[in-house]
């Protein structure tokens, strides 16, 4: 046939042009048949240019719909060129990748005659590509899928509406420490272990084992079957990897601690999940380690509300968020039957918080002294009571009530209490003698040193000072009794044998017999106590005073002062004022 004459061309510059041309060249009919090929289409397809002629090209390619209706047009005239990214079939039966080219060649008259493909290989480019795109997803030390390839799947397991998905987080212990002492190469062995074991272990069953970064891992189920397959996967996990490791002729033993949740897909997202599964992880830590936890909500809104409690606390300070409430101690050995006489108040503070409502100290004072908020705070609360304890002597200057606060360990670390103390009394011209400091037993236990300094610096300016809580700690009275302390306040824990309620409930527990004697070893434990501290020249204060009869029994006792629902509740300042305004 002449193609010179098909494709207003000469002969010999097309033949020459078909024949040598470095990429794949056919010319094809209207029947899908082969009528030329040139030697390195052949070569790419691994026939001989004979071989390939007459050939459908269904034998070399499979033709999509996509492919064939474009195809279709290109035949009809309707376009003049398409582009292809083609599979086509290597006689020995591998694939060869190729970007395809078809030109429509029209004849003399314009009408479609052929088709020219211009076929290139791609296959080289195309692995280096597919090369690259796996690095780009795994982790090059231990081989395992990484962070993006694990986000992906995850993204992929969430695309199934109703599973149930879980997930193991898990993170070395002590890897930091193994890193130093024996090397980093060493710690890149145990890596490489640990991704082993995983994946051994775990990938068959259809799981996704990743490599988080560092030393974190992650075990992804796409289609759980509940919580218990993950809780028994977590502790498969442990003791997997607590055996112990072989590595380059030492012997390793490593623990992990693993987070891990489980739930149904409707109803959460990827990063929940994984934030999720990663906070769990932390109290597998804090809970002691080499062991796994499960996400519990609670403890997960807890944990944010702490967060949130300590981020916000100053401002709140700033902003008048926080109030004193103060709690009547009344004299137990006034007249026996005649109303207990209130002398002072404990200063107790407590957050109105505008989305929580009005939070007690117990939520939010130990986070103030984990972040030292409780300086300020504690300053704060201290010049509020004496301010107050001013305004009650002024109305009525006869009532000599004193006021209590609390003070924290961190105040006599973090800041000059003393200074502040001085120069608090100083502004508000309430009396050194009408101040009492409390101090719980192990704030002033412990390596002598700044706190016994300021302790007794504070005595010397008149200040009064009570072991607060006391009962609850070490108990050391004769080392207590060698310090500047005035006051002992006995802790509310010692009643509980003094309380009548608890007579049937306790003894249904315990017997009658044994509930008697707890009874009456209490009252022995308070009464040596209170004479004790009477002999080192301490007064004992009772609290958690809840009824009468441990009134009557704490004043047999010898107790001198008393606090508790019994005698009133902490109380707004007006309130305190009008308990004062009948009789001083
Ligand atoms: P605390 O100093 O031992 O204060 C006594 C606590 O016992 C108060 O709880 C009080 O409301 C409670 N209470 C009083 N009478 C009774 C009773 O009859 N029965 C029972 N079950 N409880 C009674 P609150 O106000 O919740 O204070 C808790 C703790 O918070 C205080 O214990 C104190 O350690 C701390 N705290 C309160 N205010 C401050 C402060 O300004 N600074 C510091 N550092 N700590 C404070
Ligand atoms: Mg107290
Ligand atoms: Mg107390």
């Amino acid at each position: 046939m002449d193609l010179v004459e098909a494709l207003h061309a000469s002969e010999t510059r097309f033949r020459a042009a078909f024949t040598d041309a470095g990429i794949g060249m056919a010319l094809v009919d209207a029947e899908d048949r082969i009528i030329e090929a040139n030697p390195a289409l052949a070569e790419m397809l691994g026939h001989s240019v004979p071989d390939l002629i007459r050939r459908h090209i269904h034998d070399l390619l499979e033709v999509e719909e996509e492919a064939r209706r474009v195809y279709l047009e290109l035949l009809r005239g309707e376009r003049d060129r398409i582009r292809l990214e083609k599979r086509l079939k290597h006689r020995g039966g591998h694939a060869v990748w190729t970007n395809v080219t078809i030109s429509l060649i029209r004849d003399a008259d314009g009408r479609p005659q052929y088709t020219l493909a211009m076929v290139e290989d791609v296959s080289e480019a195309r692995r280096l590509g597919d090369r690259l795109h796996y690095q780009a997803v795994h982790d090059p030390l231990t081989m395992l899928p990484n962070r993006s390839l694990f986000f992906d799947r995850l993204a992929g397991a969430f695309a199934e509406a109703d599973q149930r998905i879980g997930l193991c987080y898990l993170d070395l212990d002590g890897f930091a420490a193994i890193n130093d002492t024996l090397g980093h190469h060493v710690g890149d062995d145990l890596l490489v272990a640990v991704a082993e074991r995983l994946e051994q272990r775990f990938a068959a069953r259809g799981h996704l084992v990743a490599r988080m970064g560092g030393d974190e891992f992650a075990v992804l189920v796409p289609r759980s079957a509940g919580p218990e397959e993950l809780t028994a996967l977590a502790e498969e996990v442990v003791s997997l990897l607590s055996a112990p490791y072989d590595l380059a002729g030492q012997r390793v033993v490593a623990t992990a601690s693993v987070g891990v949740v489980e739930r149904p897909v409707p109803g959460t997202t990827p990063t929940d999940l994984v934030r999720d599964a990663d906070a769990t992880l932390s109290w597998a830590k804090s809970d002691g380690r080499a062991r796994w936890a499960f996400y519990d909500p609670d403890r997960i809104a807890n944990q944010t509300t702490r967060q949130l409690l300590a981020t916000t606390m100053l401002p709140a300070l700033e902003r008048g968020e926080f109030l004193v409430e103060y709690q009547p101690l009344v004299s137990l050995q006034g007249e026996p039957g005649a109303d207990a006489a209130l002398t002072g108040v404990e200063a107790l503070v407590r957050w109105q918080h505008p989305e929580f409502g009005k939070l007690s100290p117990d939520r939010f004072i130990g986070i103030a002294e984990e972040t030292g908020a409780i300086v300020p705070l504690g300053r704060w609360v201290l010049e509020t009571a004496c301010a107050e304890g001013r305004a009650w002597l002024d109305r009525f200057p006869g009532s000599e009530l004193f006021v209590s606060v609390n003070l924290a360990a961190r105040q006599f670390w973090d800041s000059d209490v003393v200074a502040d103390v001085a120069e608090i009394l100083g502004s508000t011209r309430f009396p050194a003698r009408l101040l009492q400091l409390e101090l719980t037993e192990s704030a002033v236990m412990g390596p002598a040193g700044r706190p016994l300094e300021a302790l007794h610096a504070l005595a010397a300016m008149g200040v009064r000072i009570a072991i607060d809580d006391f009962g609850t700690g070490y108990s050391n009275l004769a080392y207590l009794s060698r310090l500047p302390v005035h006051v002992l306040k006995l802790d509310g824990s010692f009643l509980e044998g003094f309380q009548e309620g608890a007579t049937e409930a306790t003894a249904a527990v315990a017997g009658p017999a044994r509930y008697a004697r707890r009874q009456a070893a209490d009252e022995q434990i308070v009464l040596a106590l209170v004479q004790l501290a009477h002999a080192l020249g301490l007064t004992v204060t009772a609290e958690g005073v809840e009824s009468a009869l441990q009134a009557d029994r704490l004043r047999a006792a010898g107790c001198d002062t008393a606090q508790g629902w019994h005698f009133g509740r902490a109380m707004a300042p007006e309130a305190i004022l009008a308990l004062l305004t009948p009789d001083q």
